[in-house]
């Protein structure tokens, strides 16, 4: 009986944990603090790894790409790795938005010896055409802006790009959960440029204590949104709750937990 209730004692002590902040200056009476929520789109609720791999499937079937690459497998892993460093560049104003698009097509090809810059730029705008007609939510993102949607006026804040953000707000059906898109290219600023969340503070005529952002990255997302002075709910799938290397306002694994601080 003593072992149950320390058990039971134990998994509401993990429950508080992973619904709570890690640094939890604030989050006693949370819910009612706020009163506008900015959501990051890729990765936090459409998923872009998994849209993103589908389209270069396509893209790599139907142009026999096999002939260079021992599998579609060792193509992505090439891309993939390569595209997160490139938009970390891109995030910190190293690289433009050009040098971006090209080089993350280029470099699988590079690393099998194929130096073709053509194939790279068309394979680019290929995927760029495929990508946001693709419709794969994060687990739960659908239920999350069902119960968010009543309650708060949302902003989509993200660093995409214009001509594809709209494309998958509307291809997933999610558009008309939004009040405002917010996108850097509109912004003139890159998260975790505070000047982007600014800006989205202005067209909802709201302040930073009143407002609270969930994304997927910490650097863009999360330190963005401290740099703003707008609390943040990272959300983070490969989450450690004894992690405190990253500290943000509420820290959560799995989308269903937000519904649990706001
Ligand atoms: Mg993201």
């Amino acid at each position: 009986m003593k072992g149950l209730i320390i058990n039971t004692l134990n998994y509401f002590k993990t429950i508080f944990q992973t619904s709570n902040s890690l640094n939890s200056s604030n989050s006693s009476n949370s819910s009612t603090m706020y009163k506008t929520v900015f959501i990051d789109l890729d990765d936090t609720l459409w998923d872009f790894h998994a849209n993103a791999k589908s389209s270069l499937q396509e893209i790599y079937l139907e142009r026999n790409l096999e002939k260079y690459f021992d599998s579609f497998e060792q193509y992505f892993n090439f891309y993939a790795k390569r595209n997160i460093e490139l938009w970390e560049m891109y995030g910190k104003g190293t690289i433009s938005k050009e040098a971006l698009s090209l080089e993350r097509f280029q470099h699988p090809l590079i690393q099998v010896g194929v130096d073709n810059a053509p194939l790279a730029k068309e394979i680019g705008e290929q995927y760029l055409g495929l990508l946001p007609t693709r419709t794969m939510l994060v687990p739960y993102a659908k239920e999350l802006l069902d119960y968010l949607y009543p309650k708060y006026p949302l902003t989509i804040v993200s660093n995409g790009f214009v001509e594809v953000q709209y494309k998958k707000l509307h291809s997933c059906h999610i558009d008309q959960y939004f009040t405002h898109v917010v996108l850097s290219e509109a912004a003139k600023a890159l998260k975790p440029d505070k000047r982007i969340f600014e800006h989205a503070l202005k067209l909802n005529a709201a302040t930073a204590s009143e407002t609270i952002m969930i994304g997927d990255s910490y650097e863009a997302d999360i330190v963005g949104a401290q740099n703003a002075g707008v609390d943040q709910i990272y959300y983070c799938p490969a989450s450690n709750t004894t992690d405190n290397n990253n500290p943000s306002t509420f820290r959560v694994k799995r989308m269903e937990e937000i519904m649990n601080i706001l």
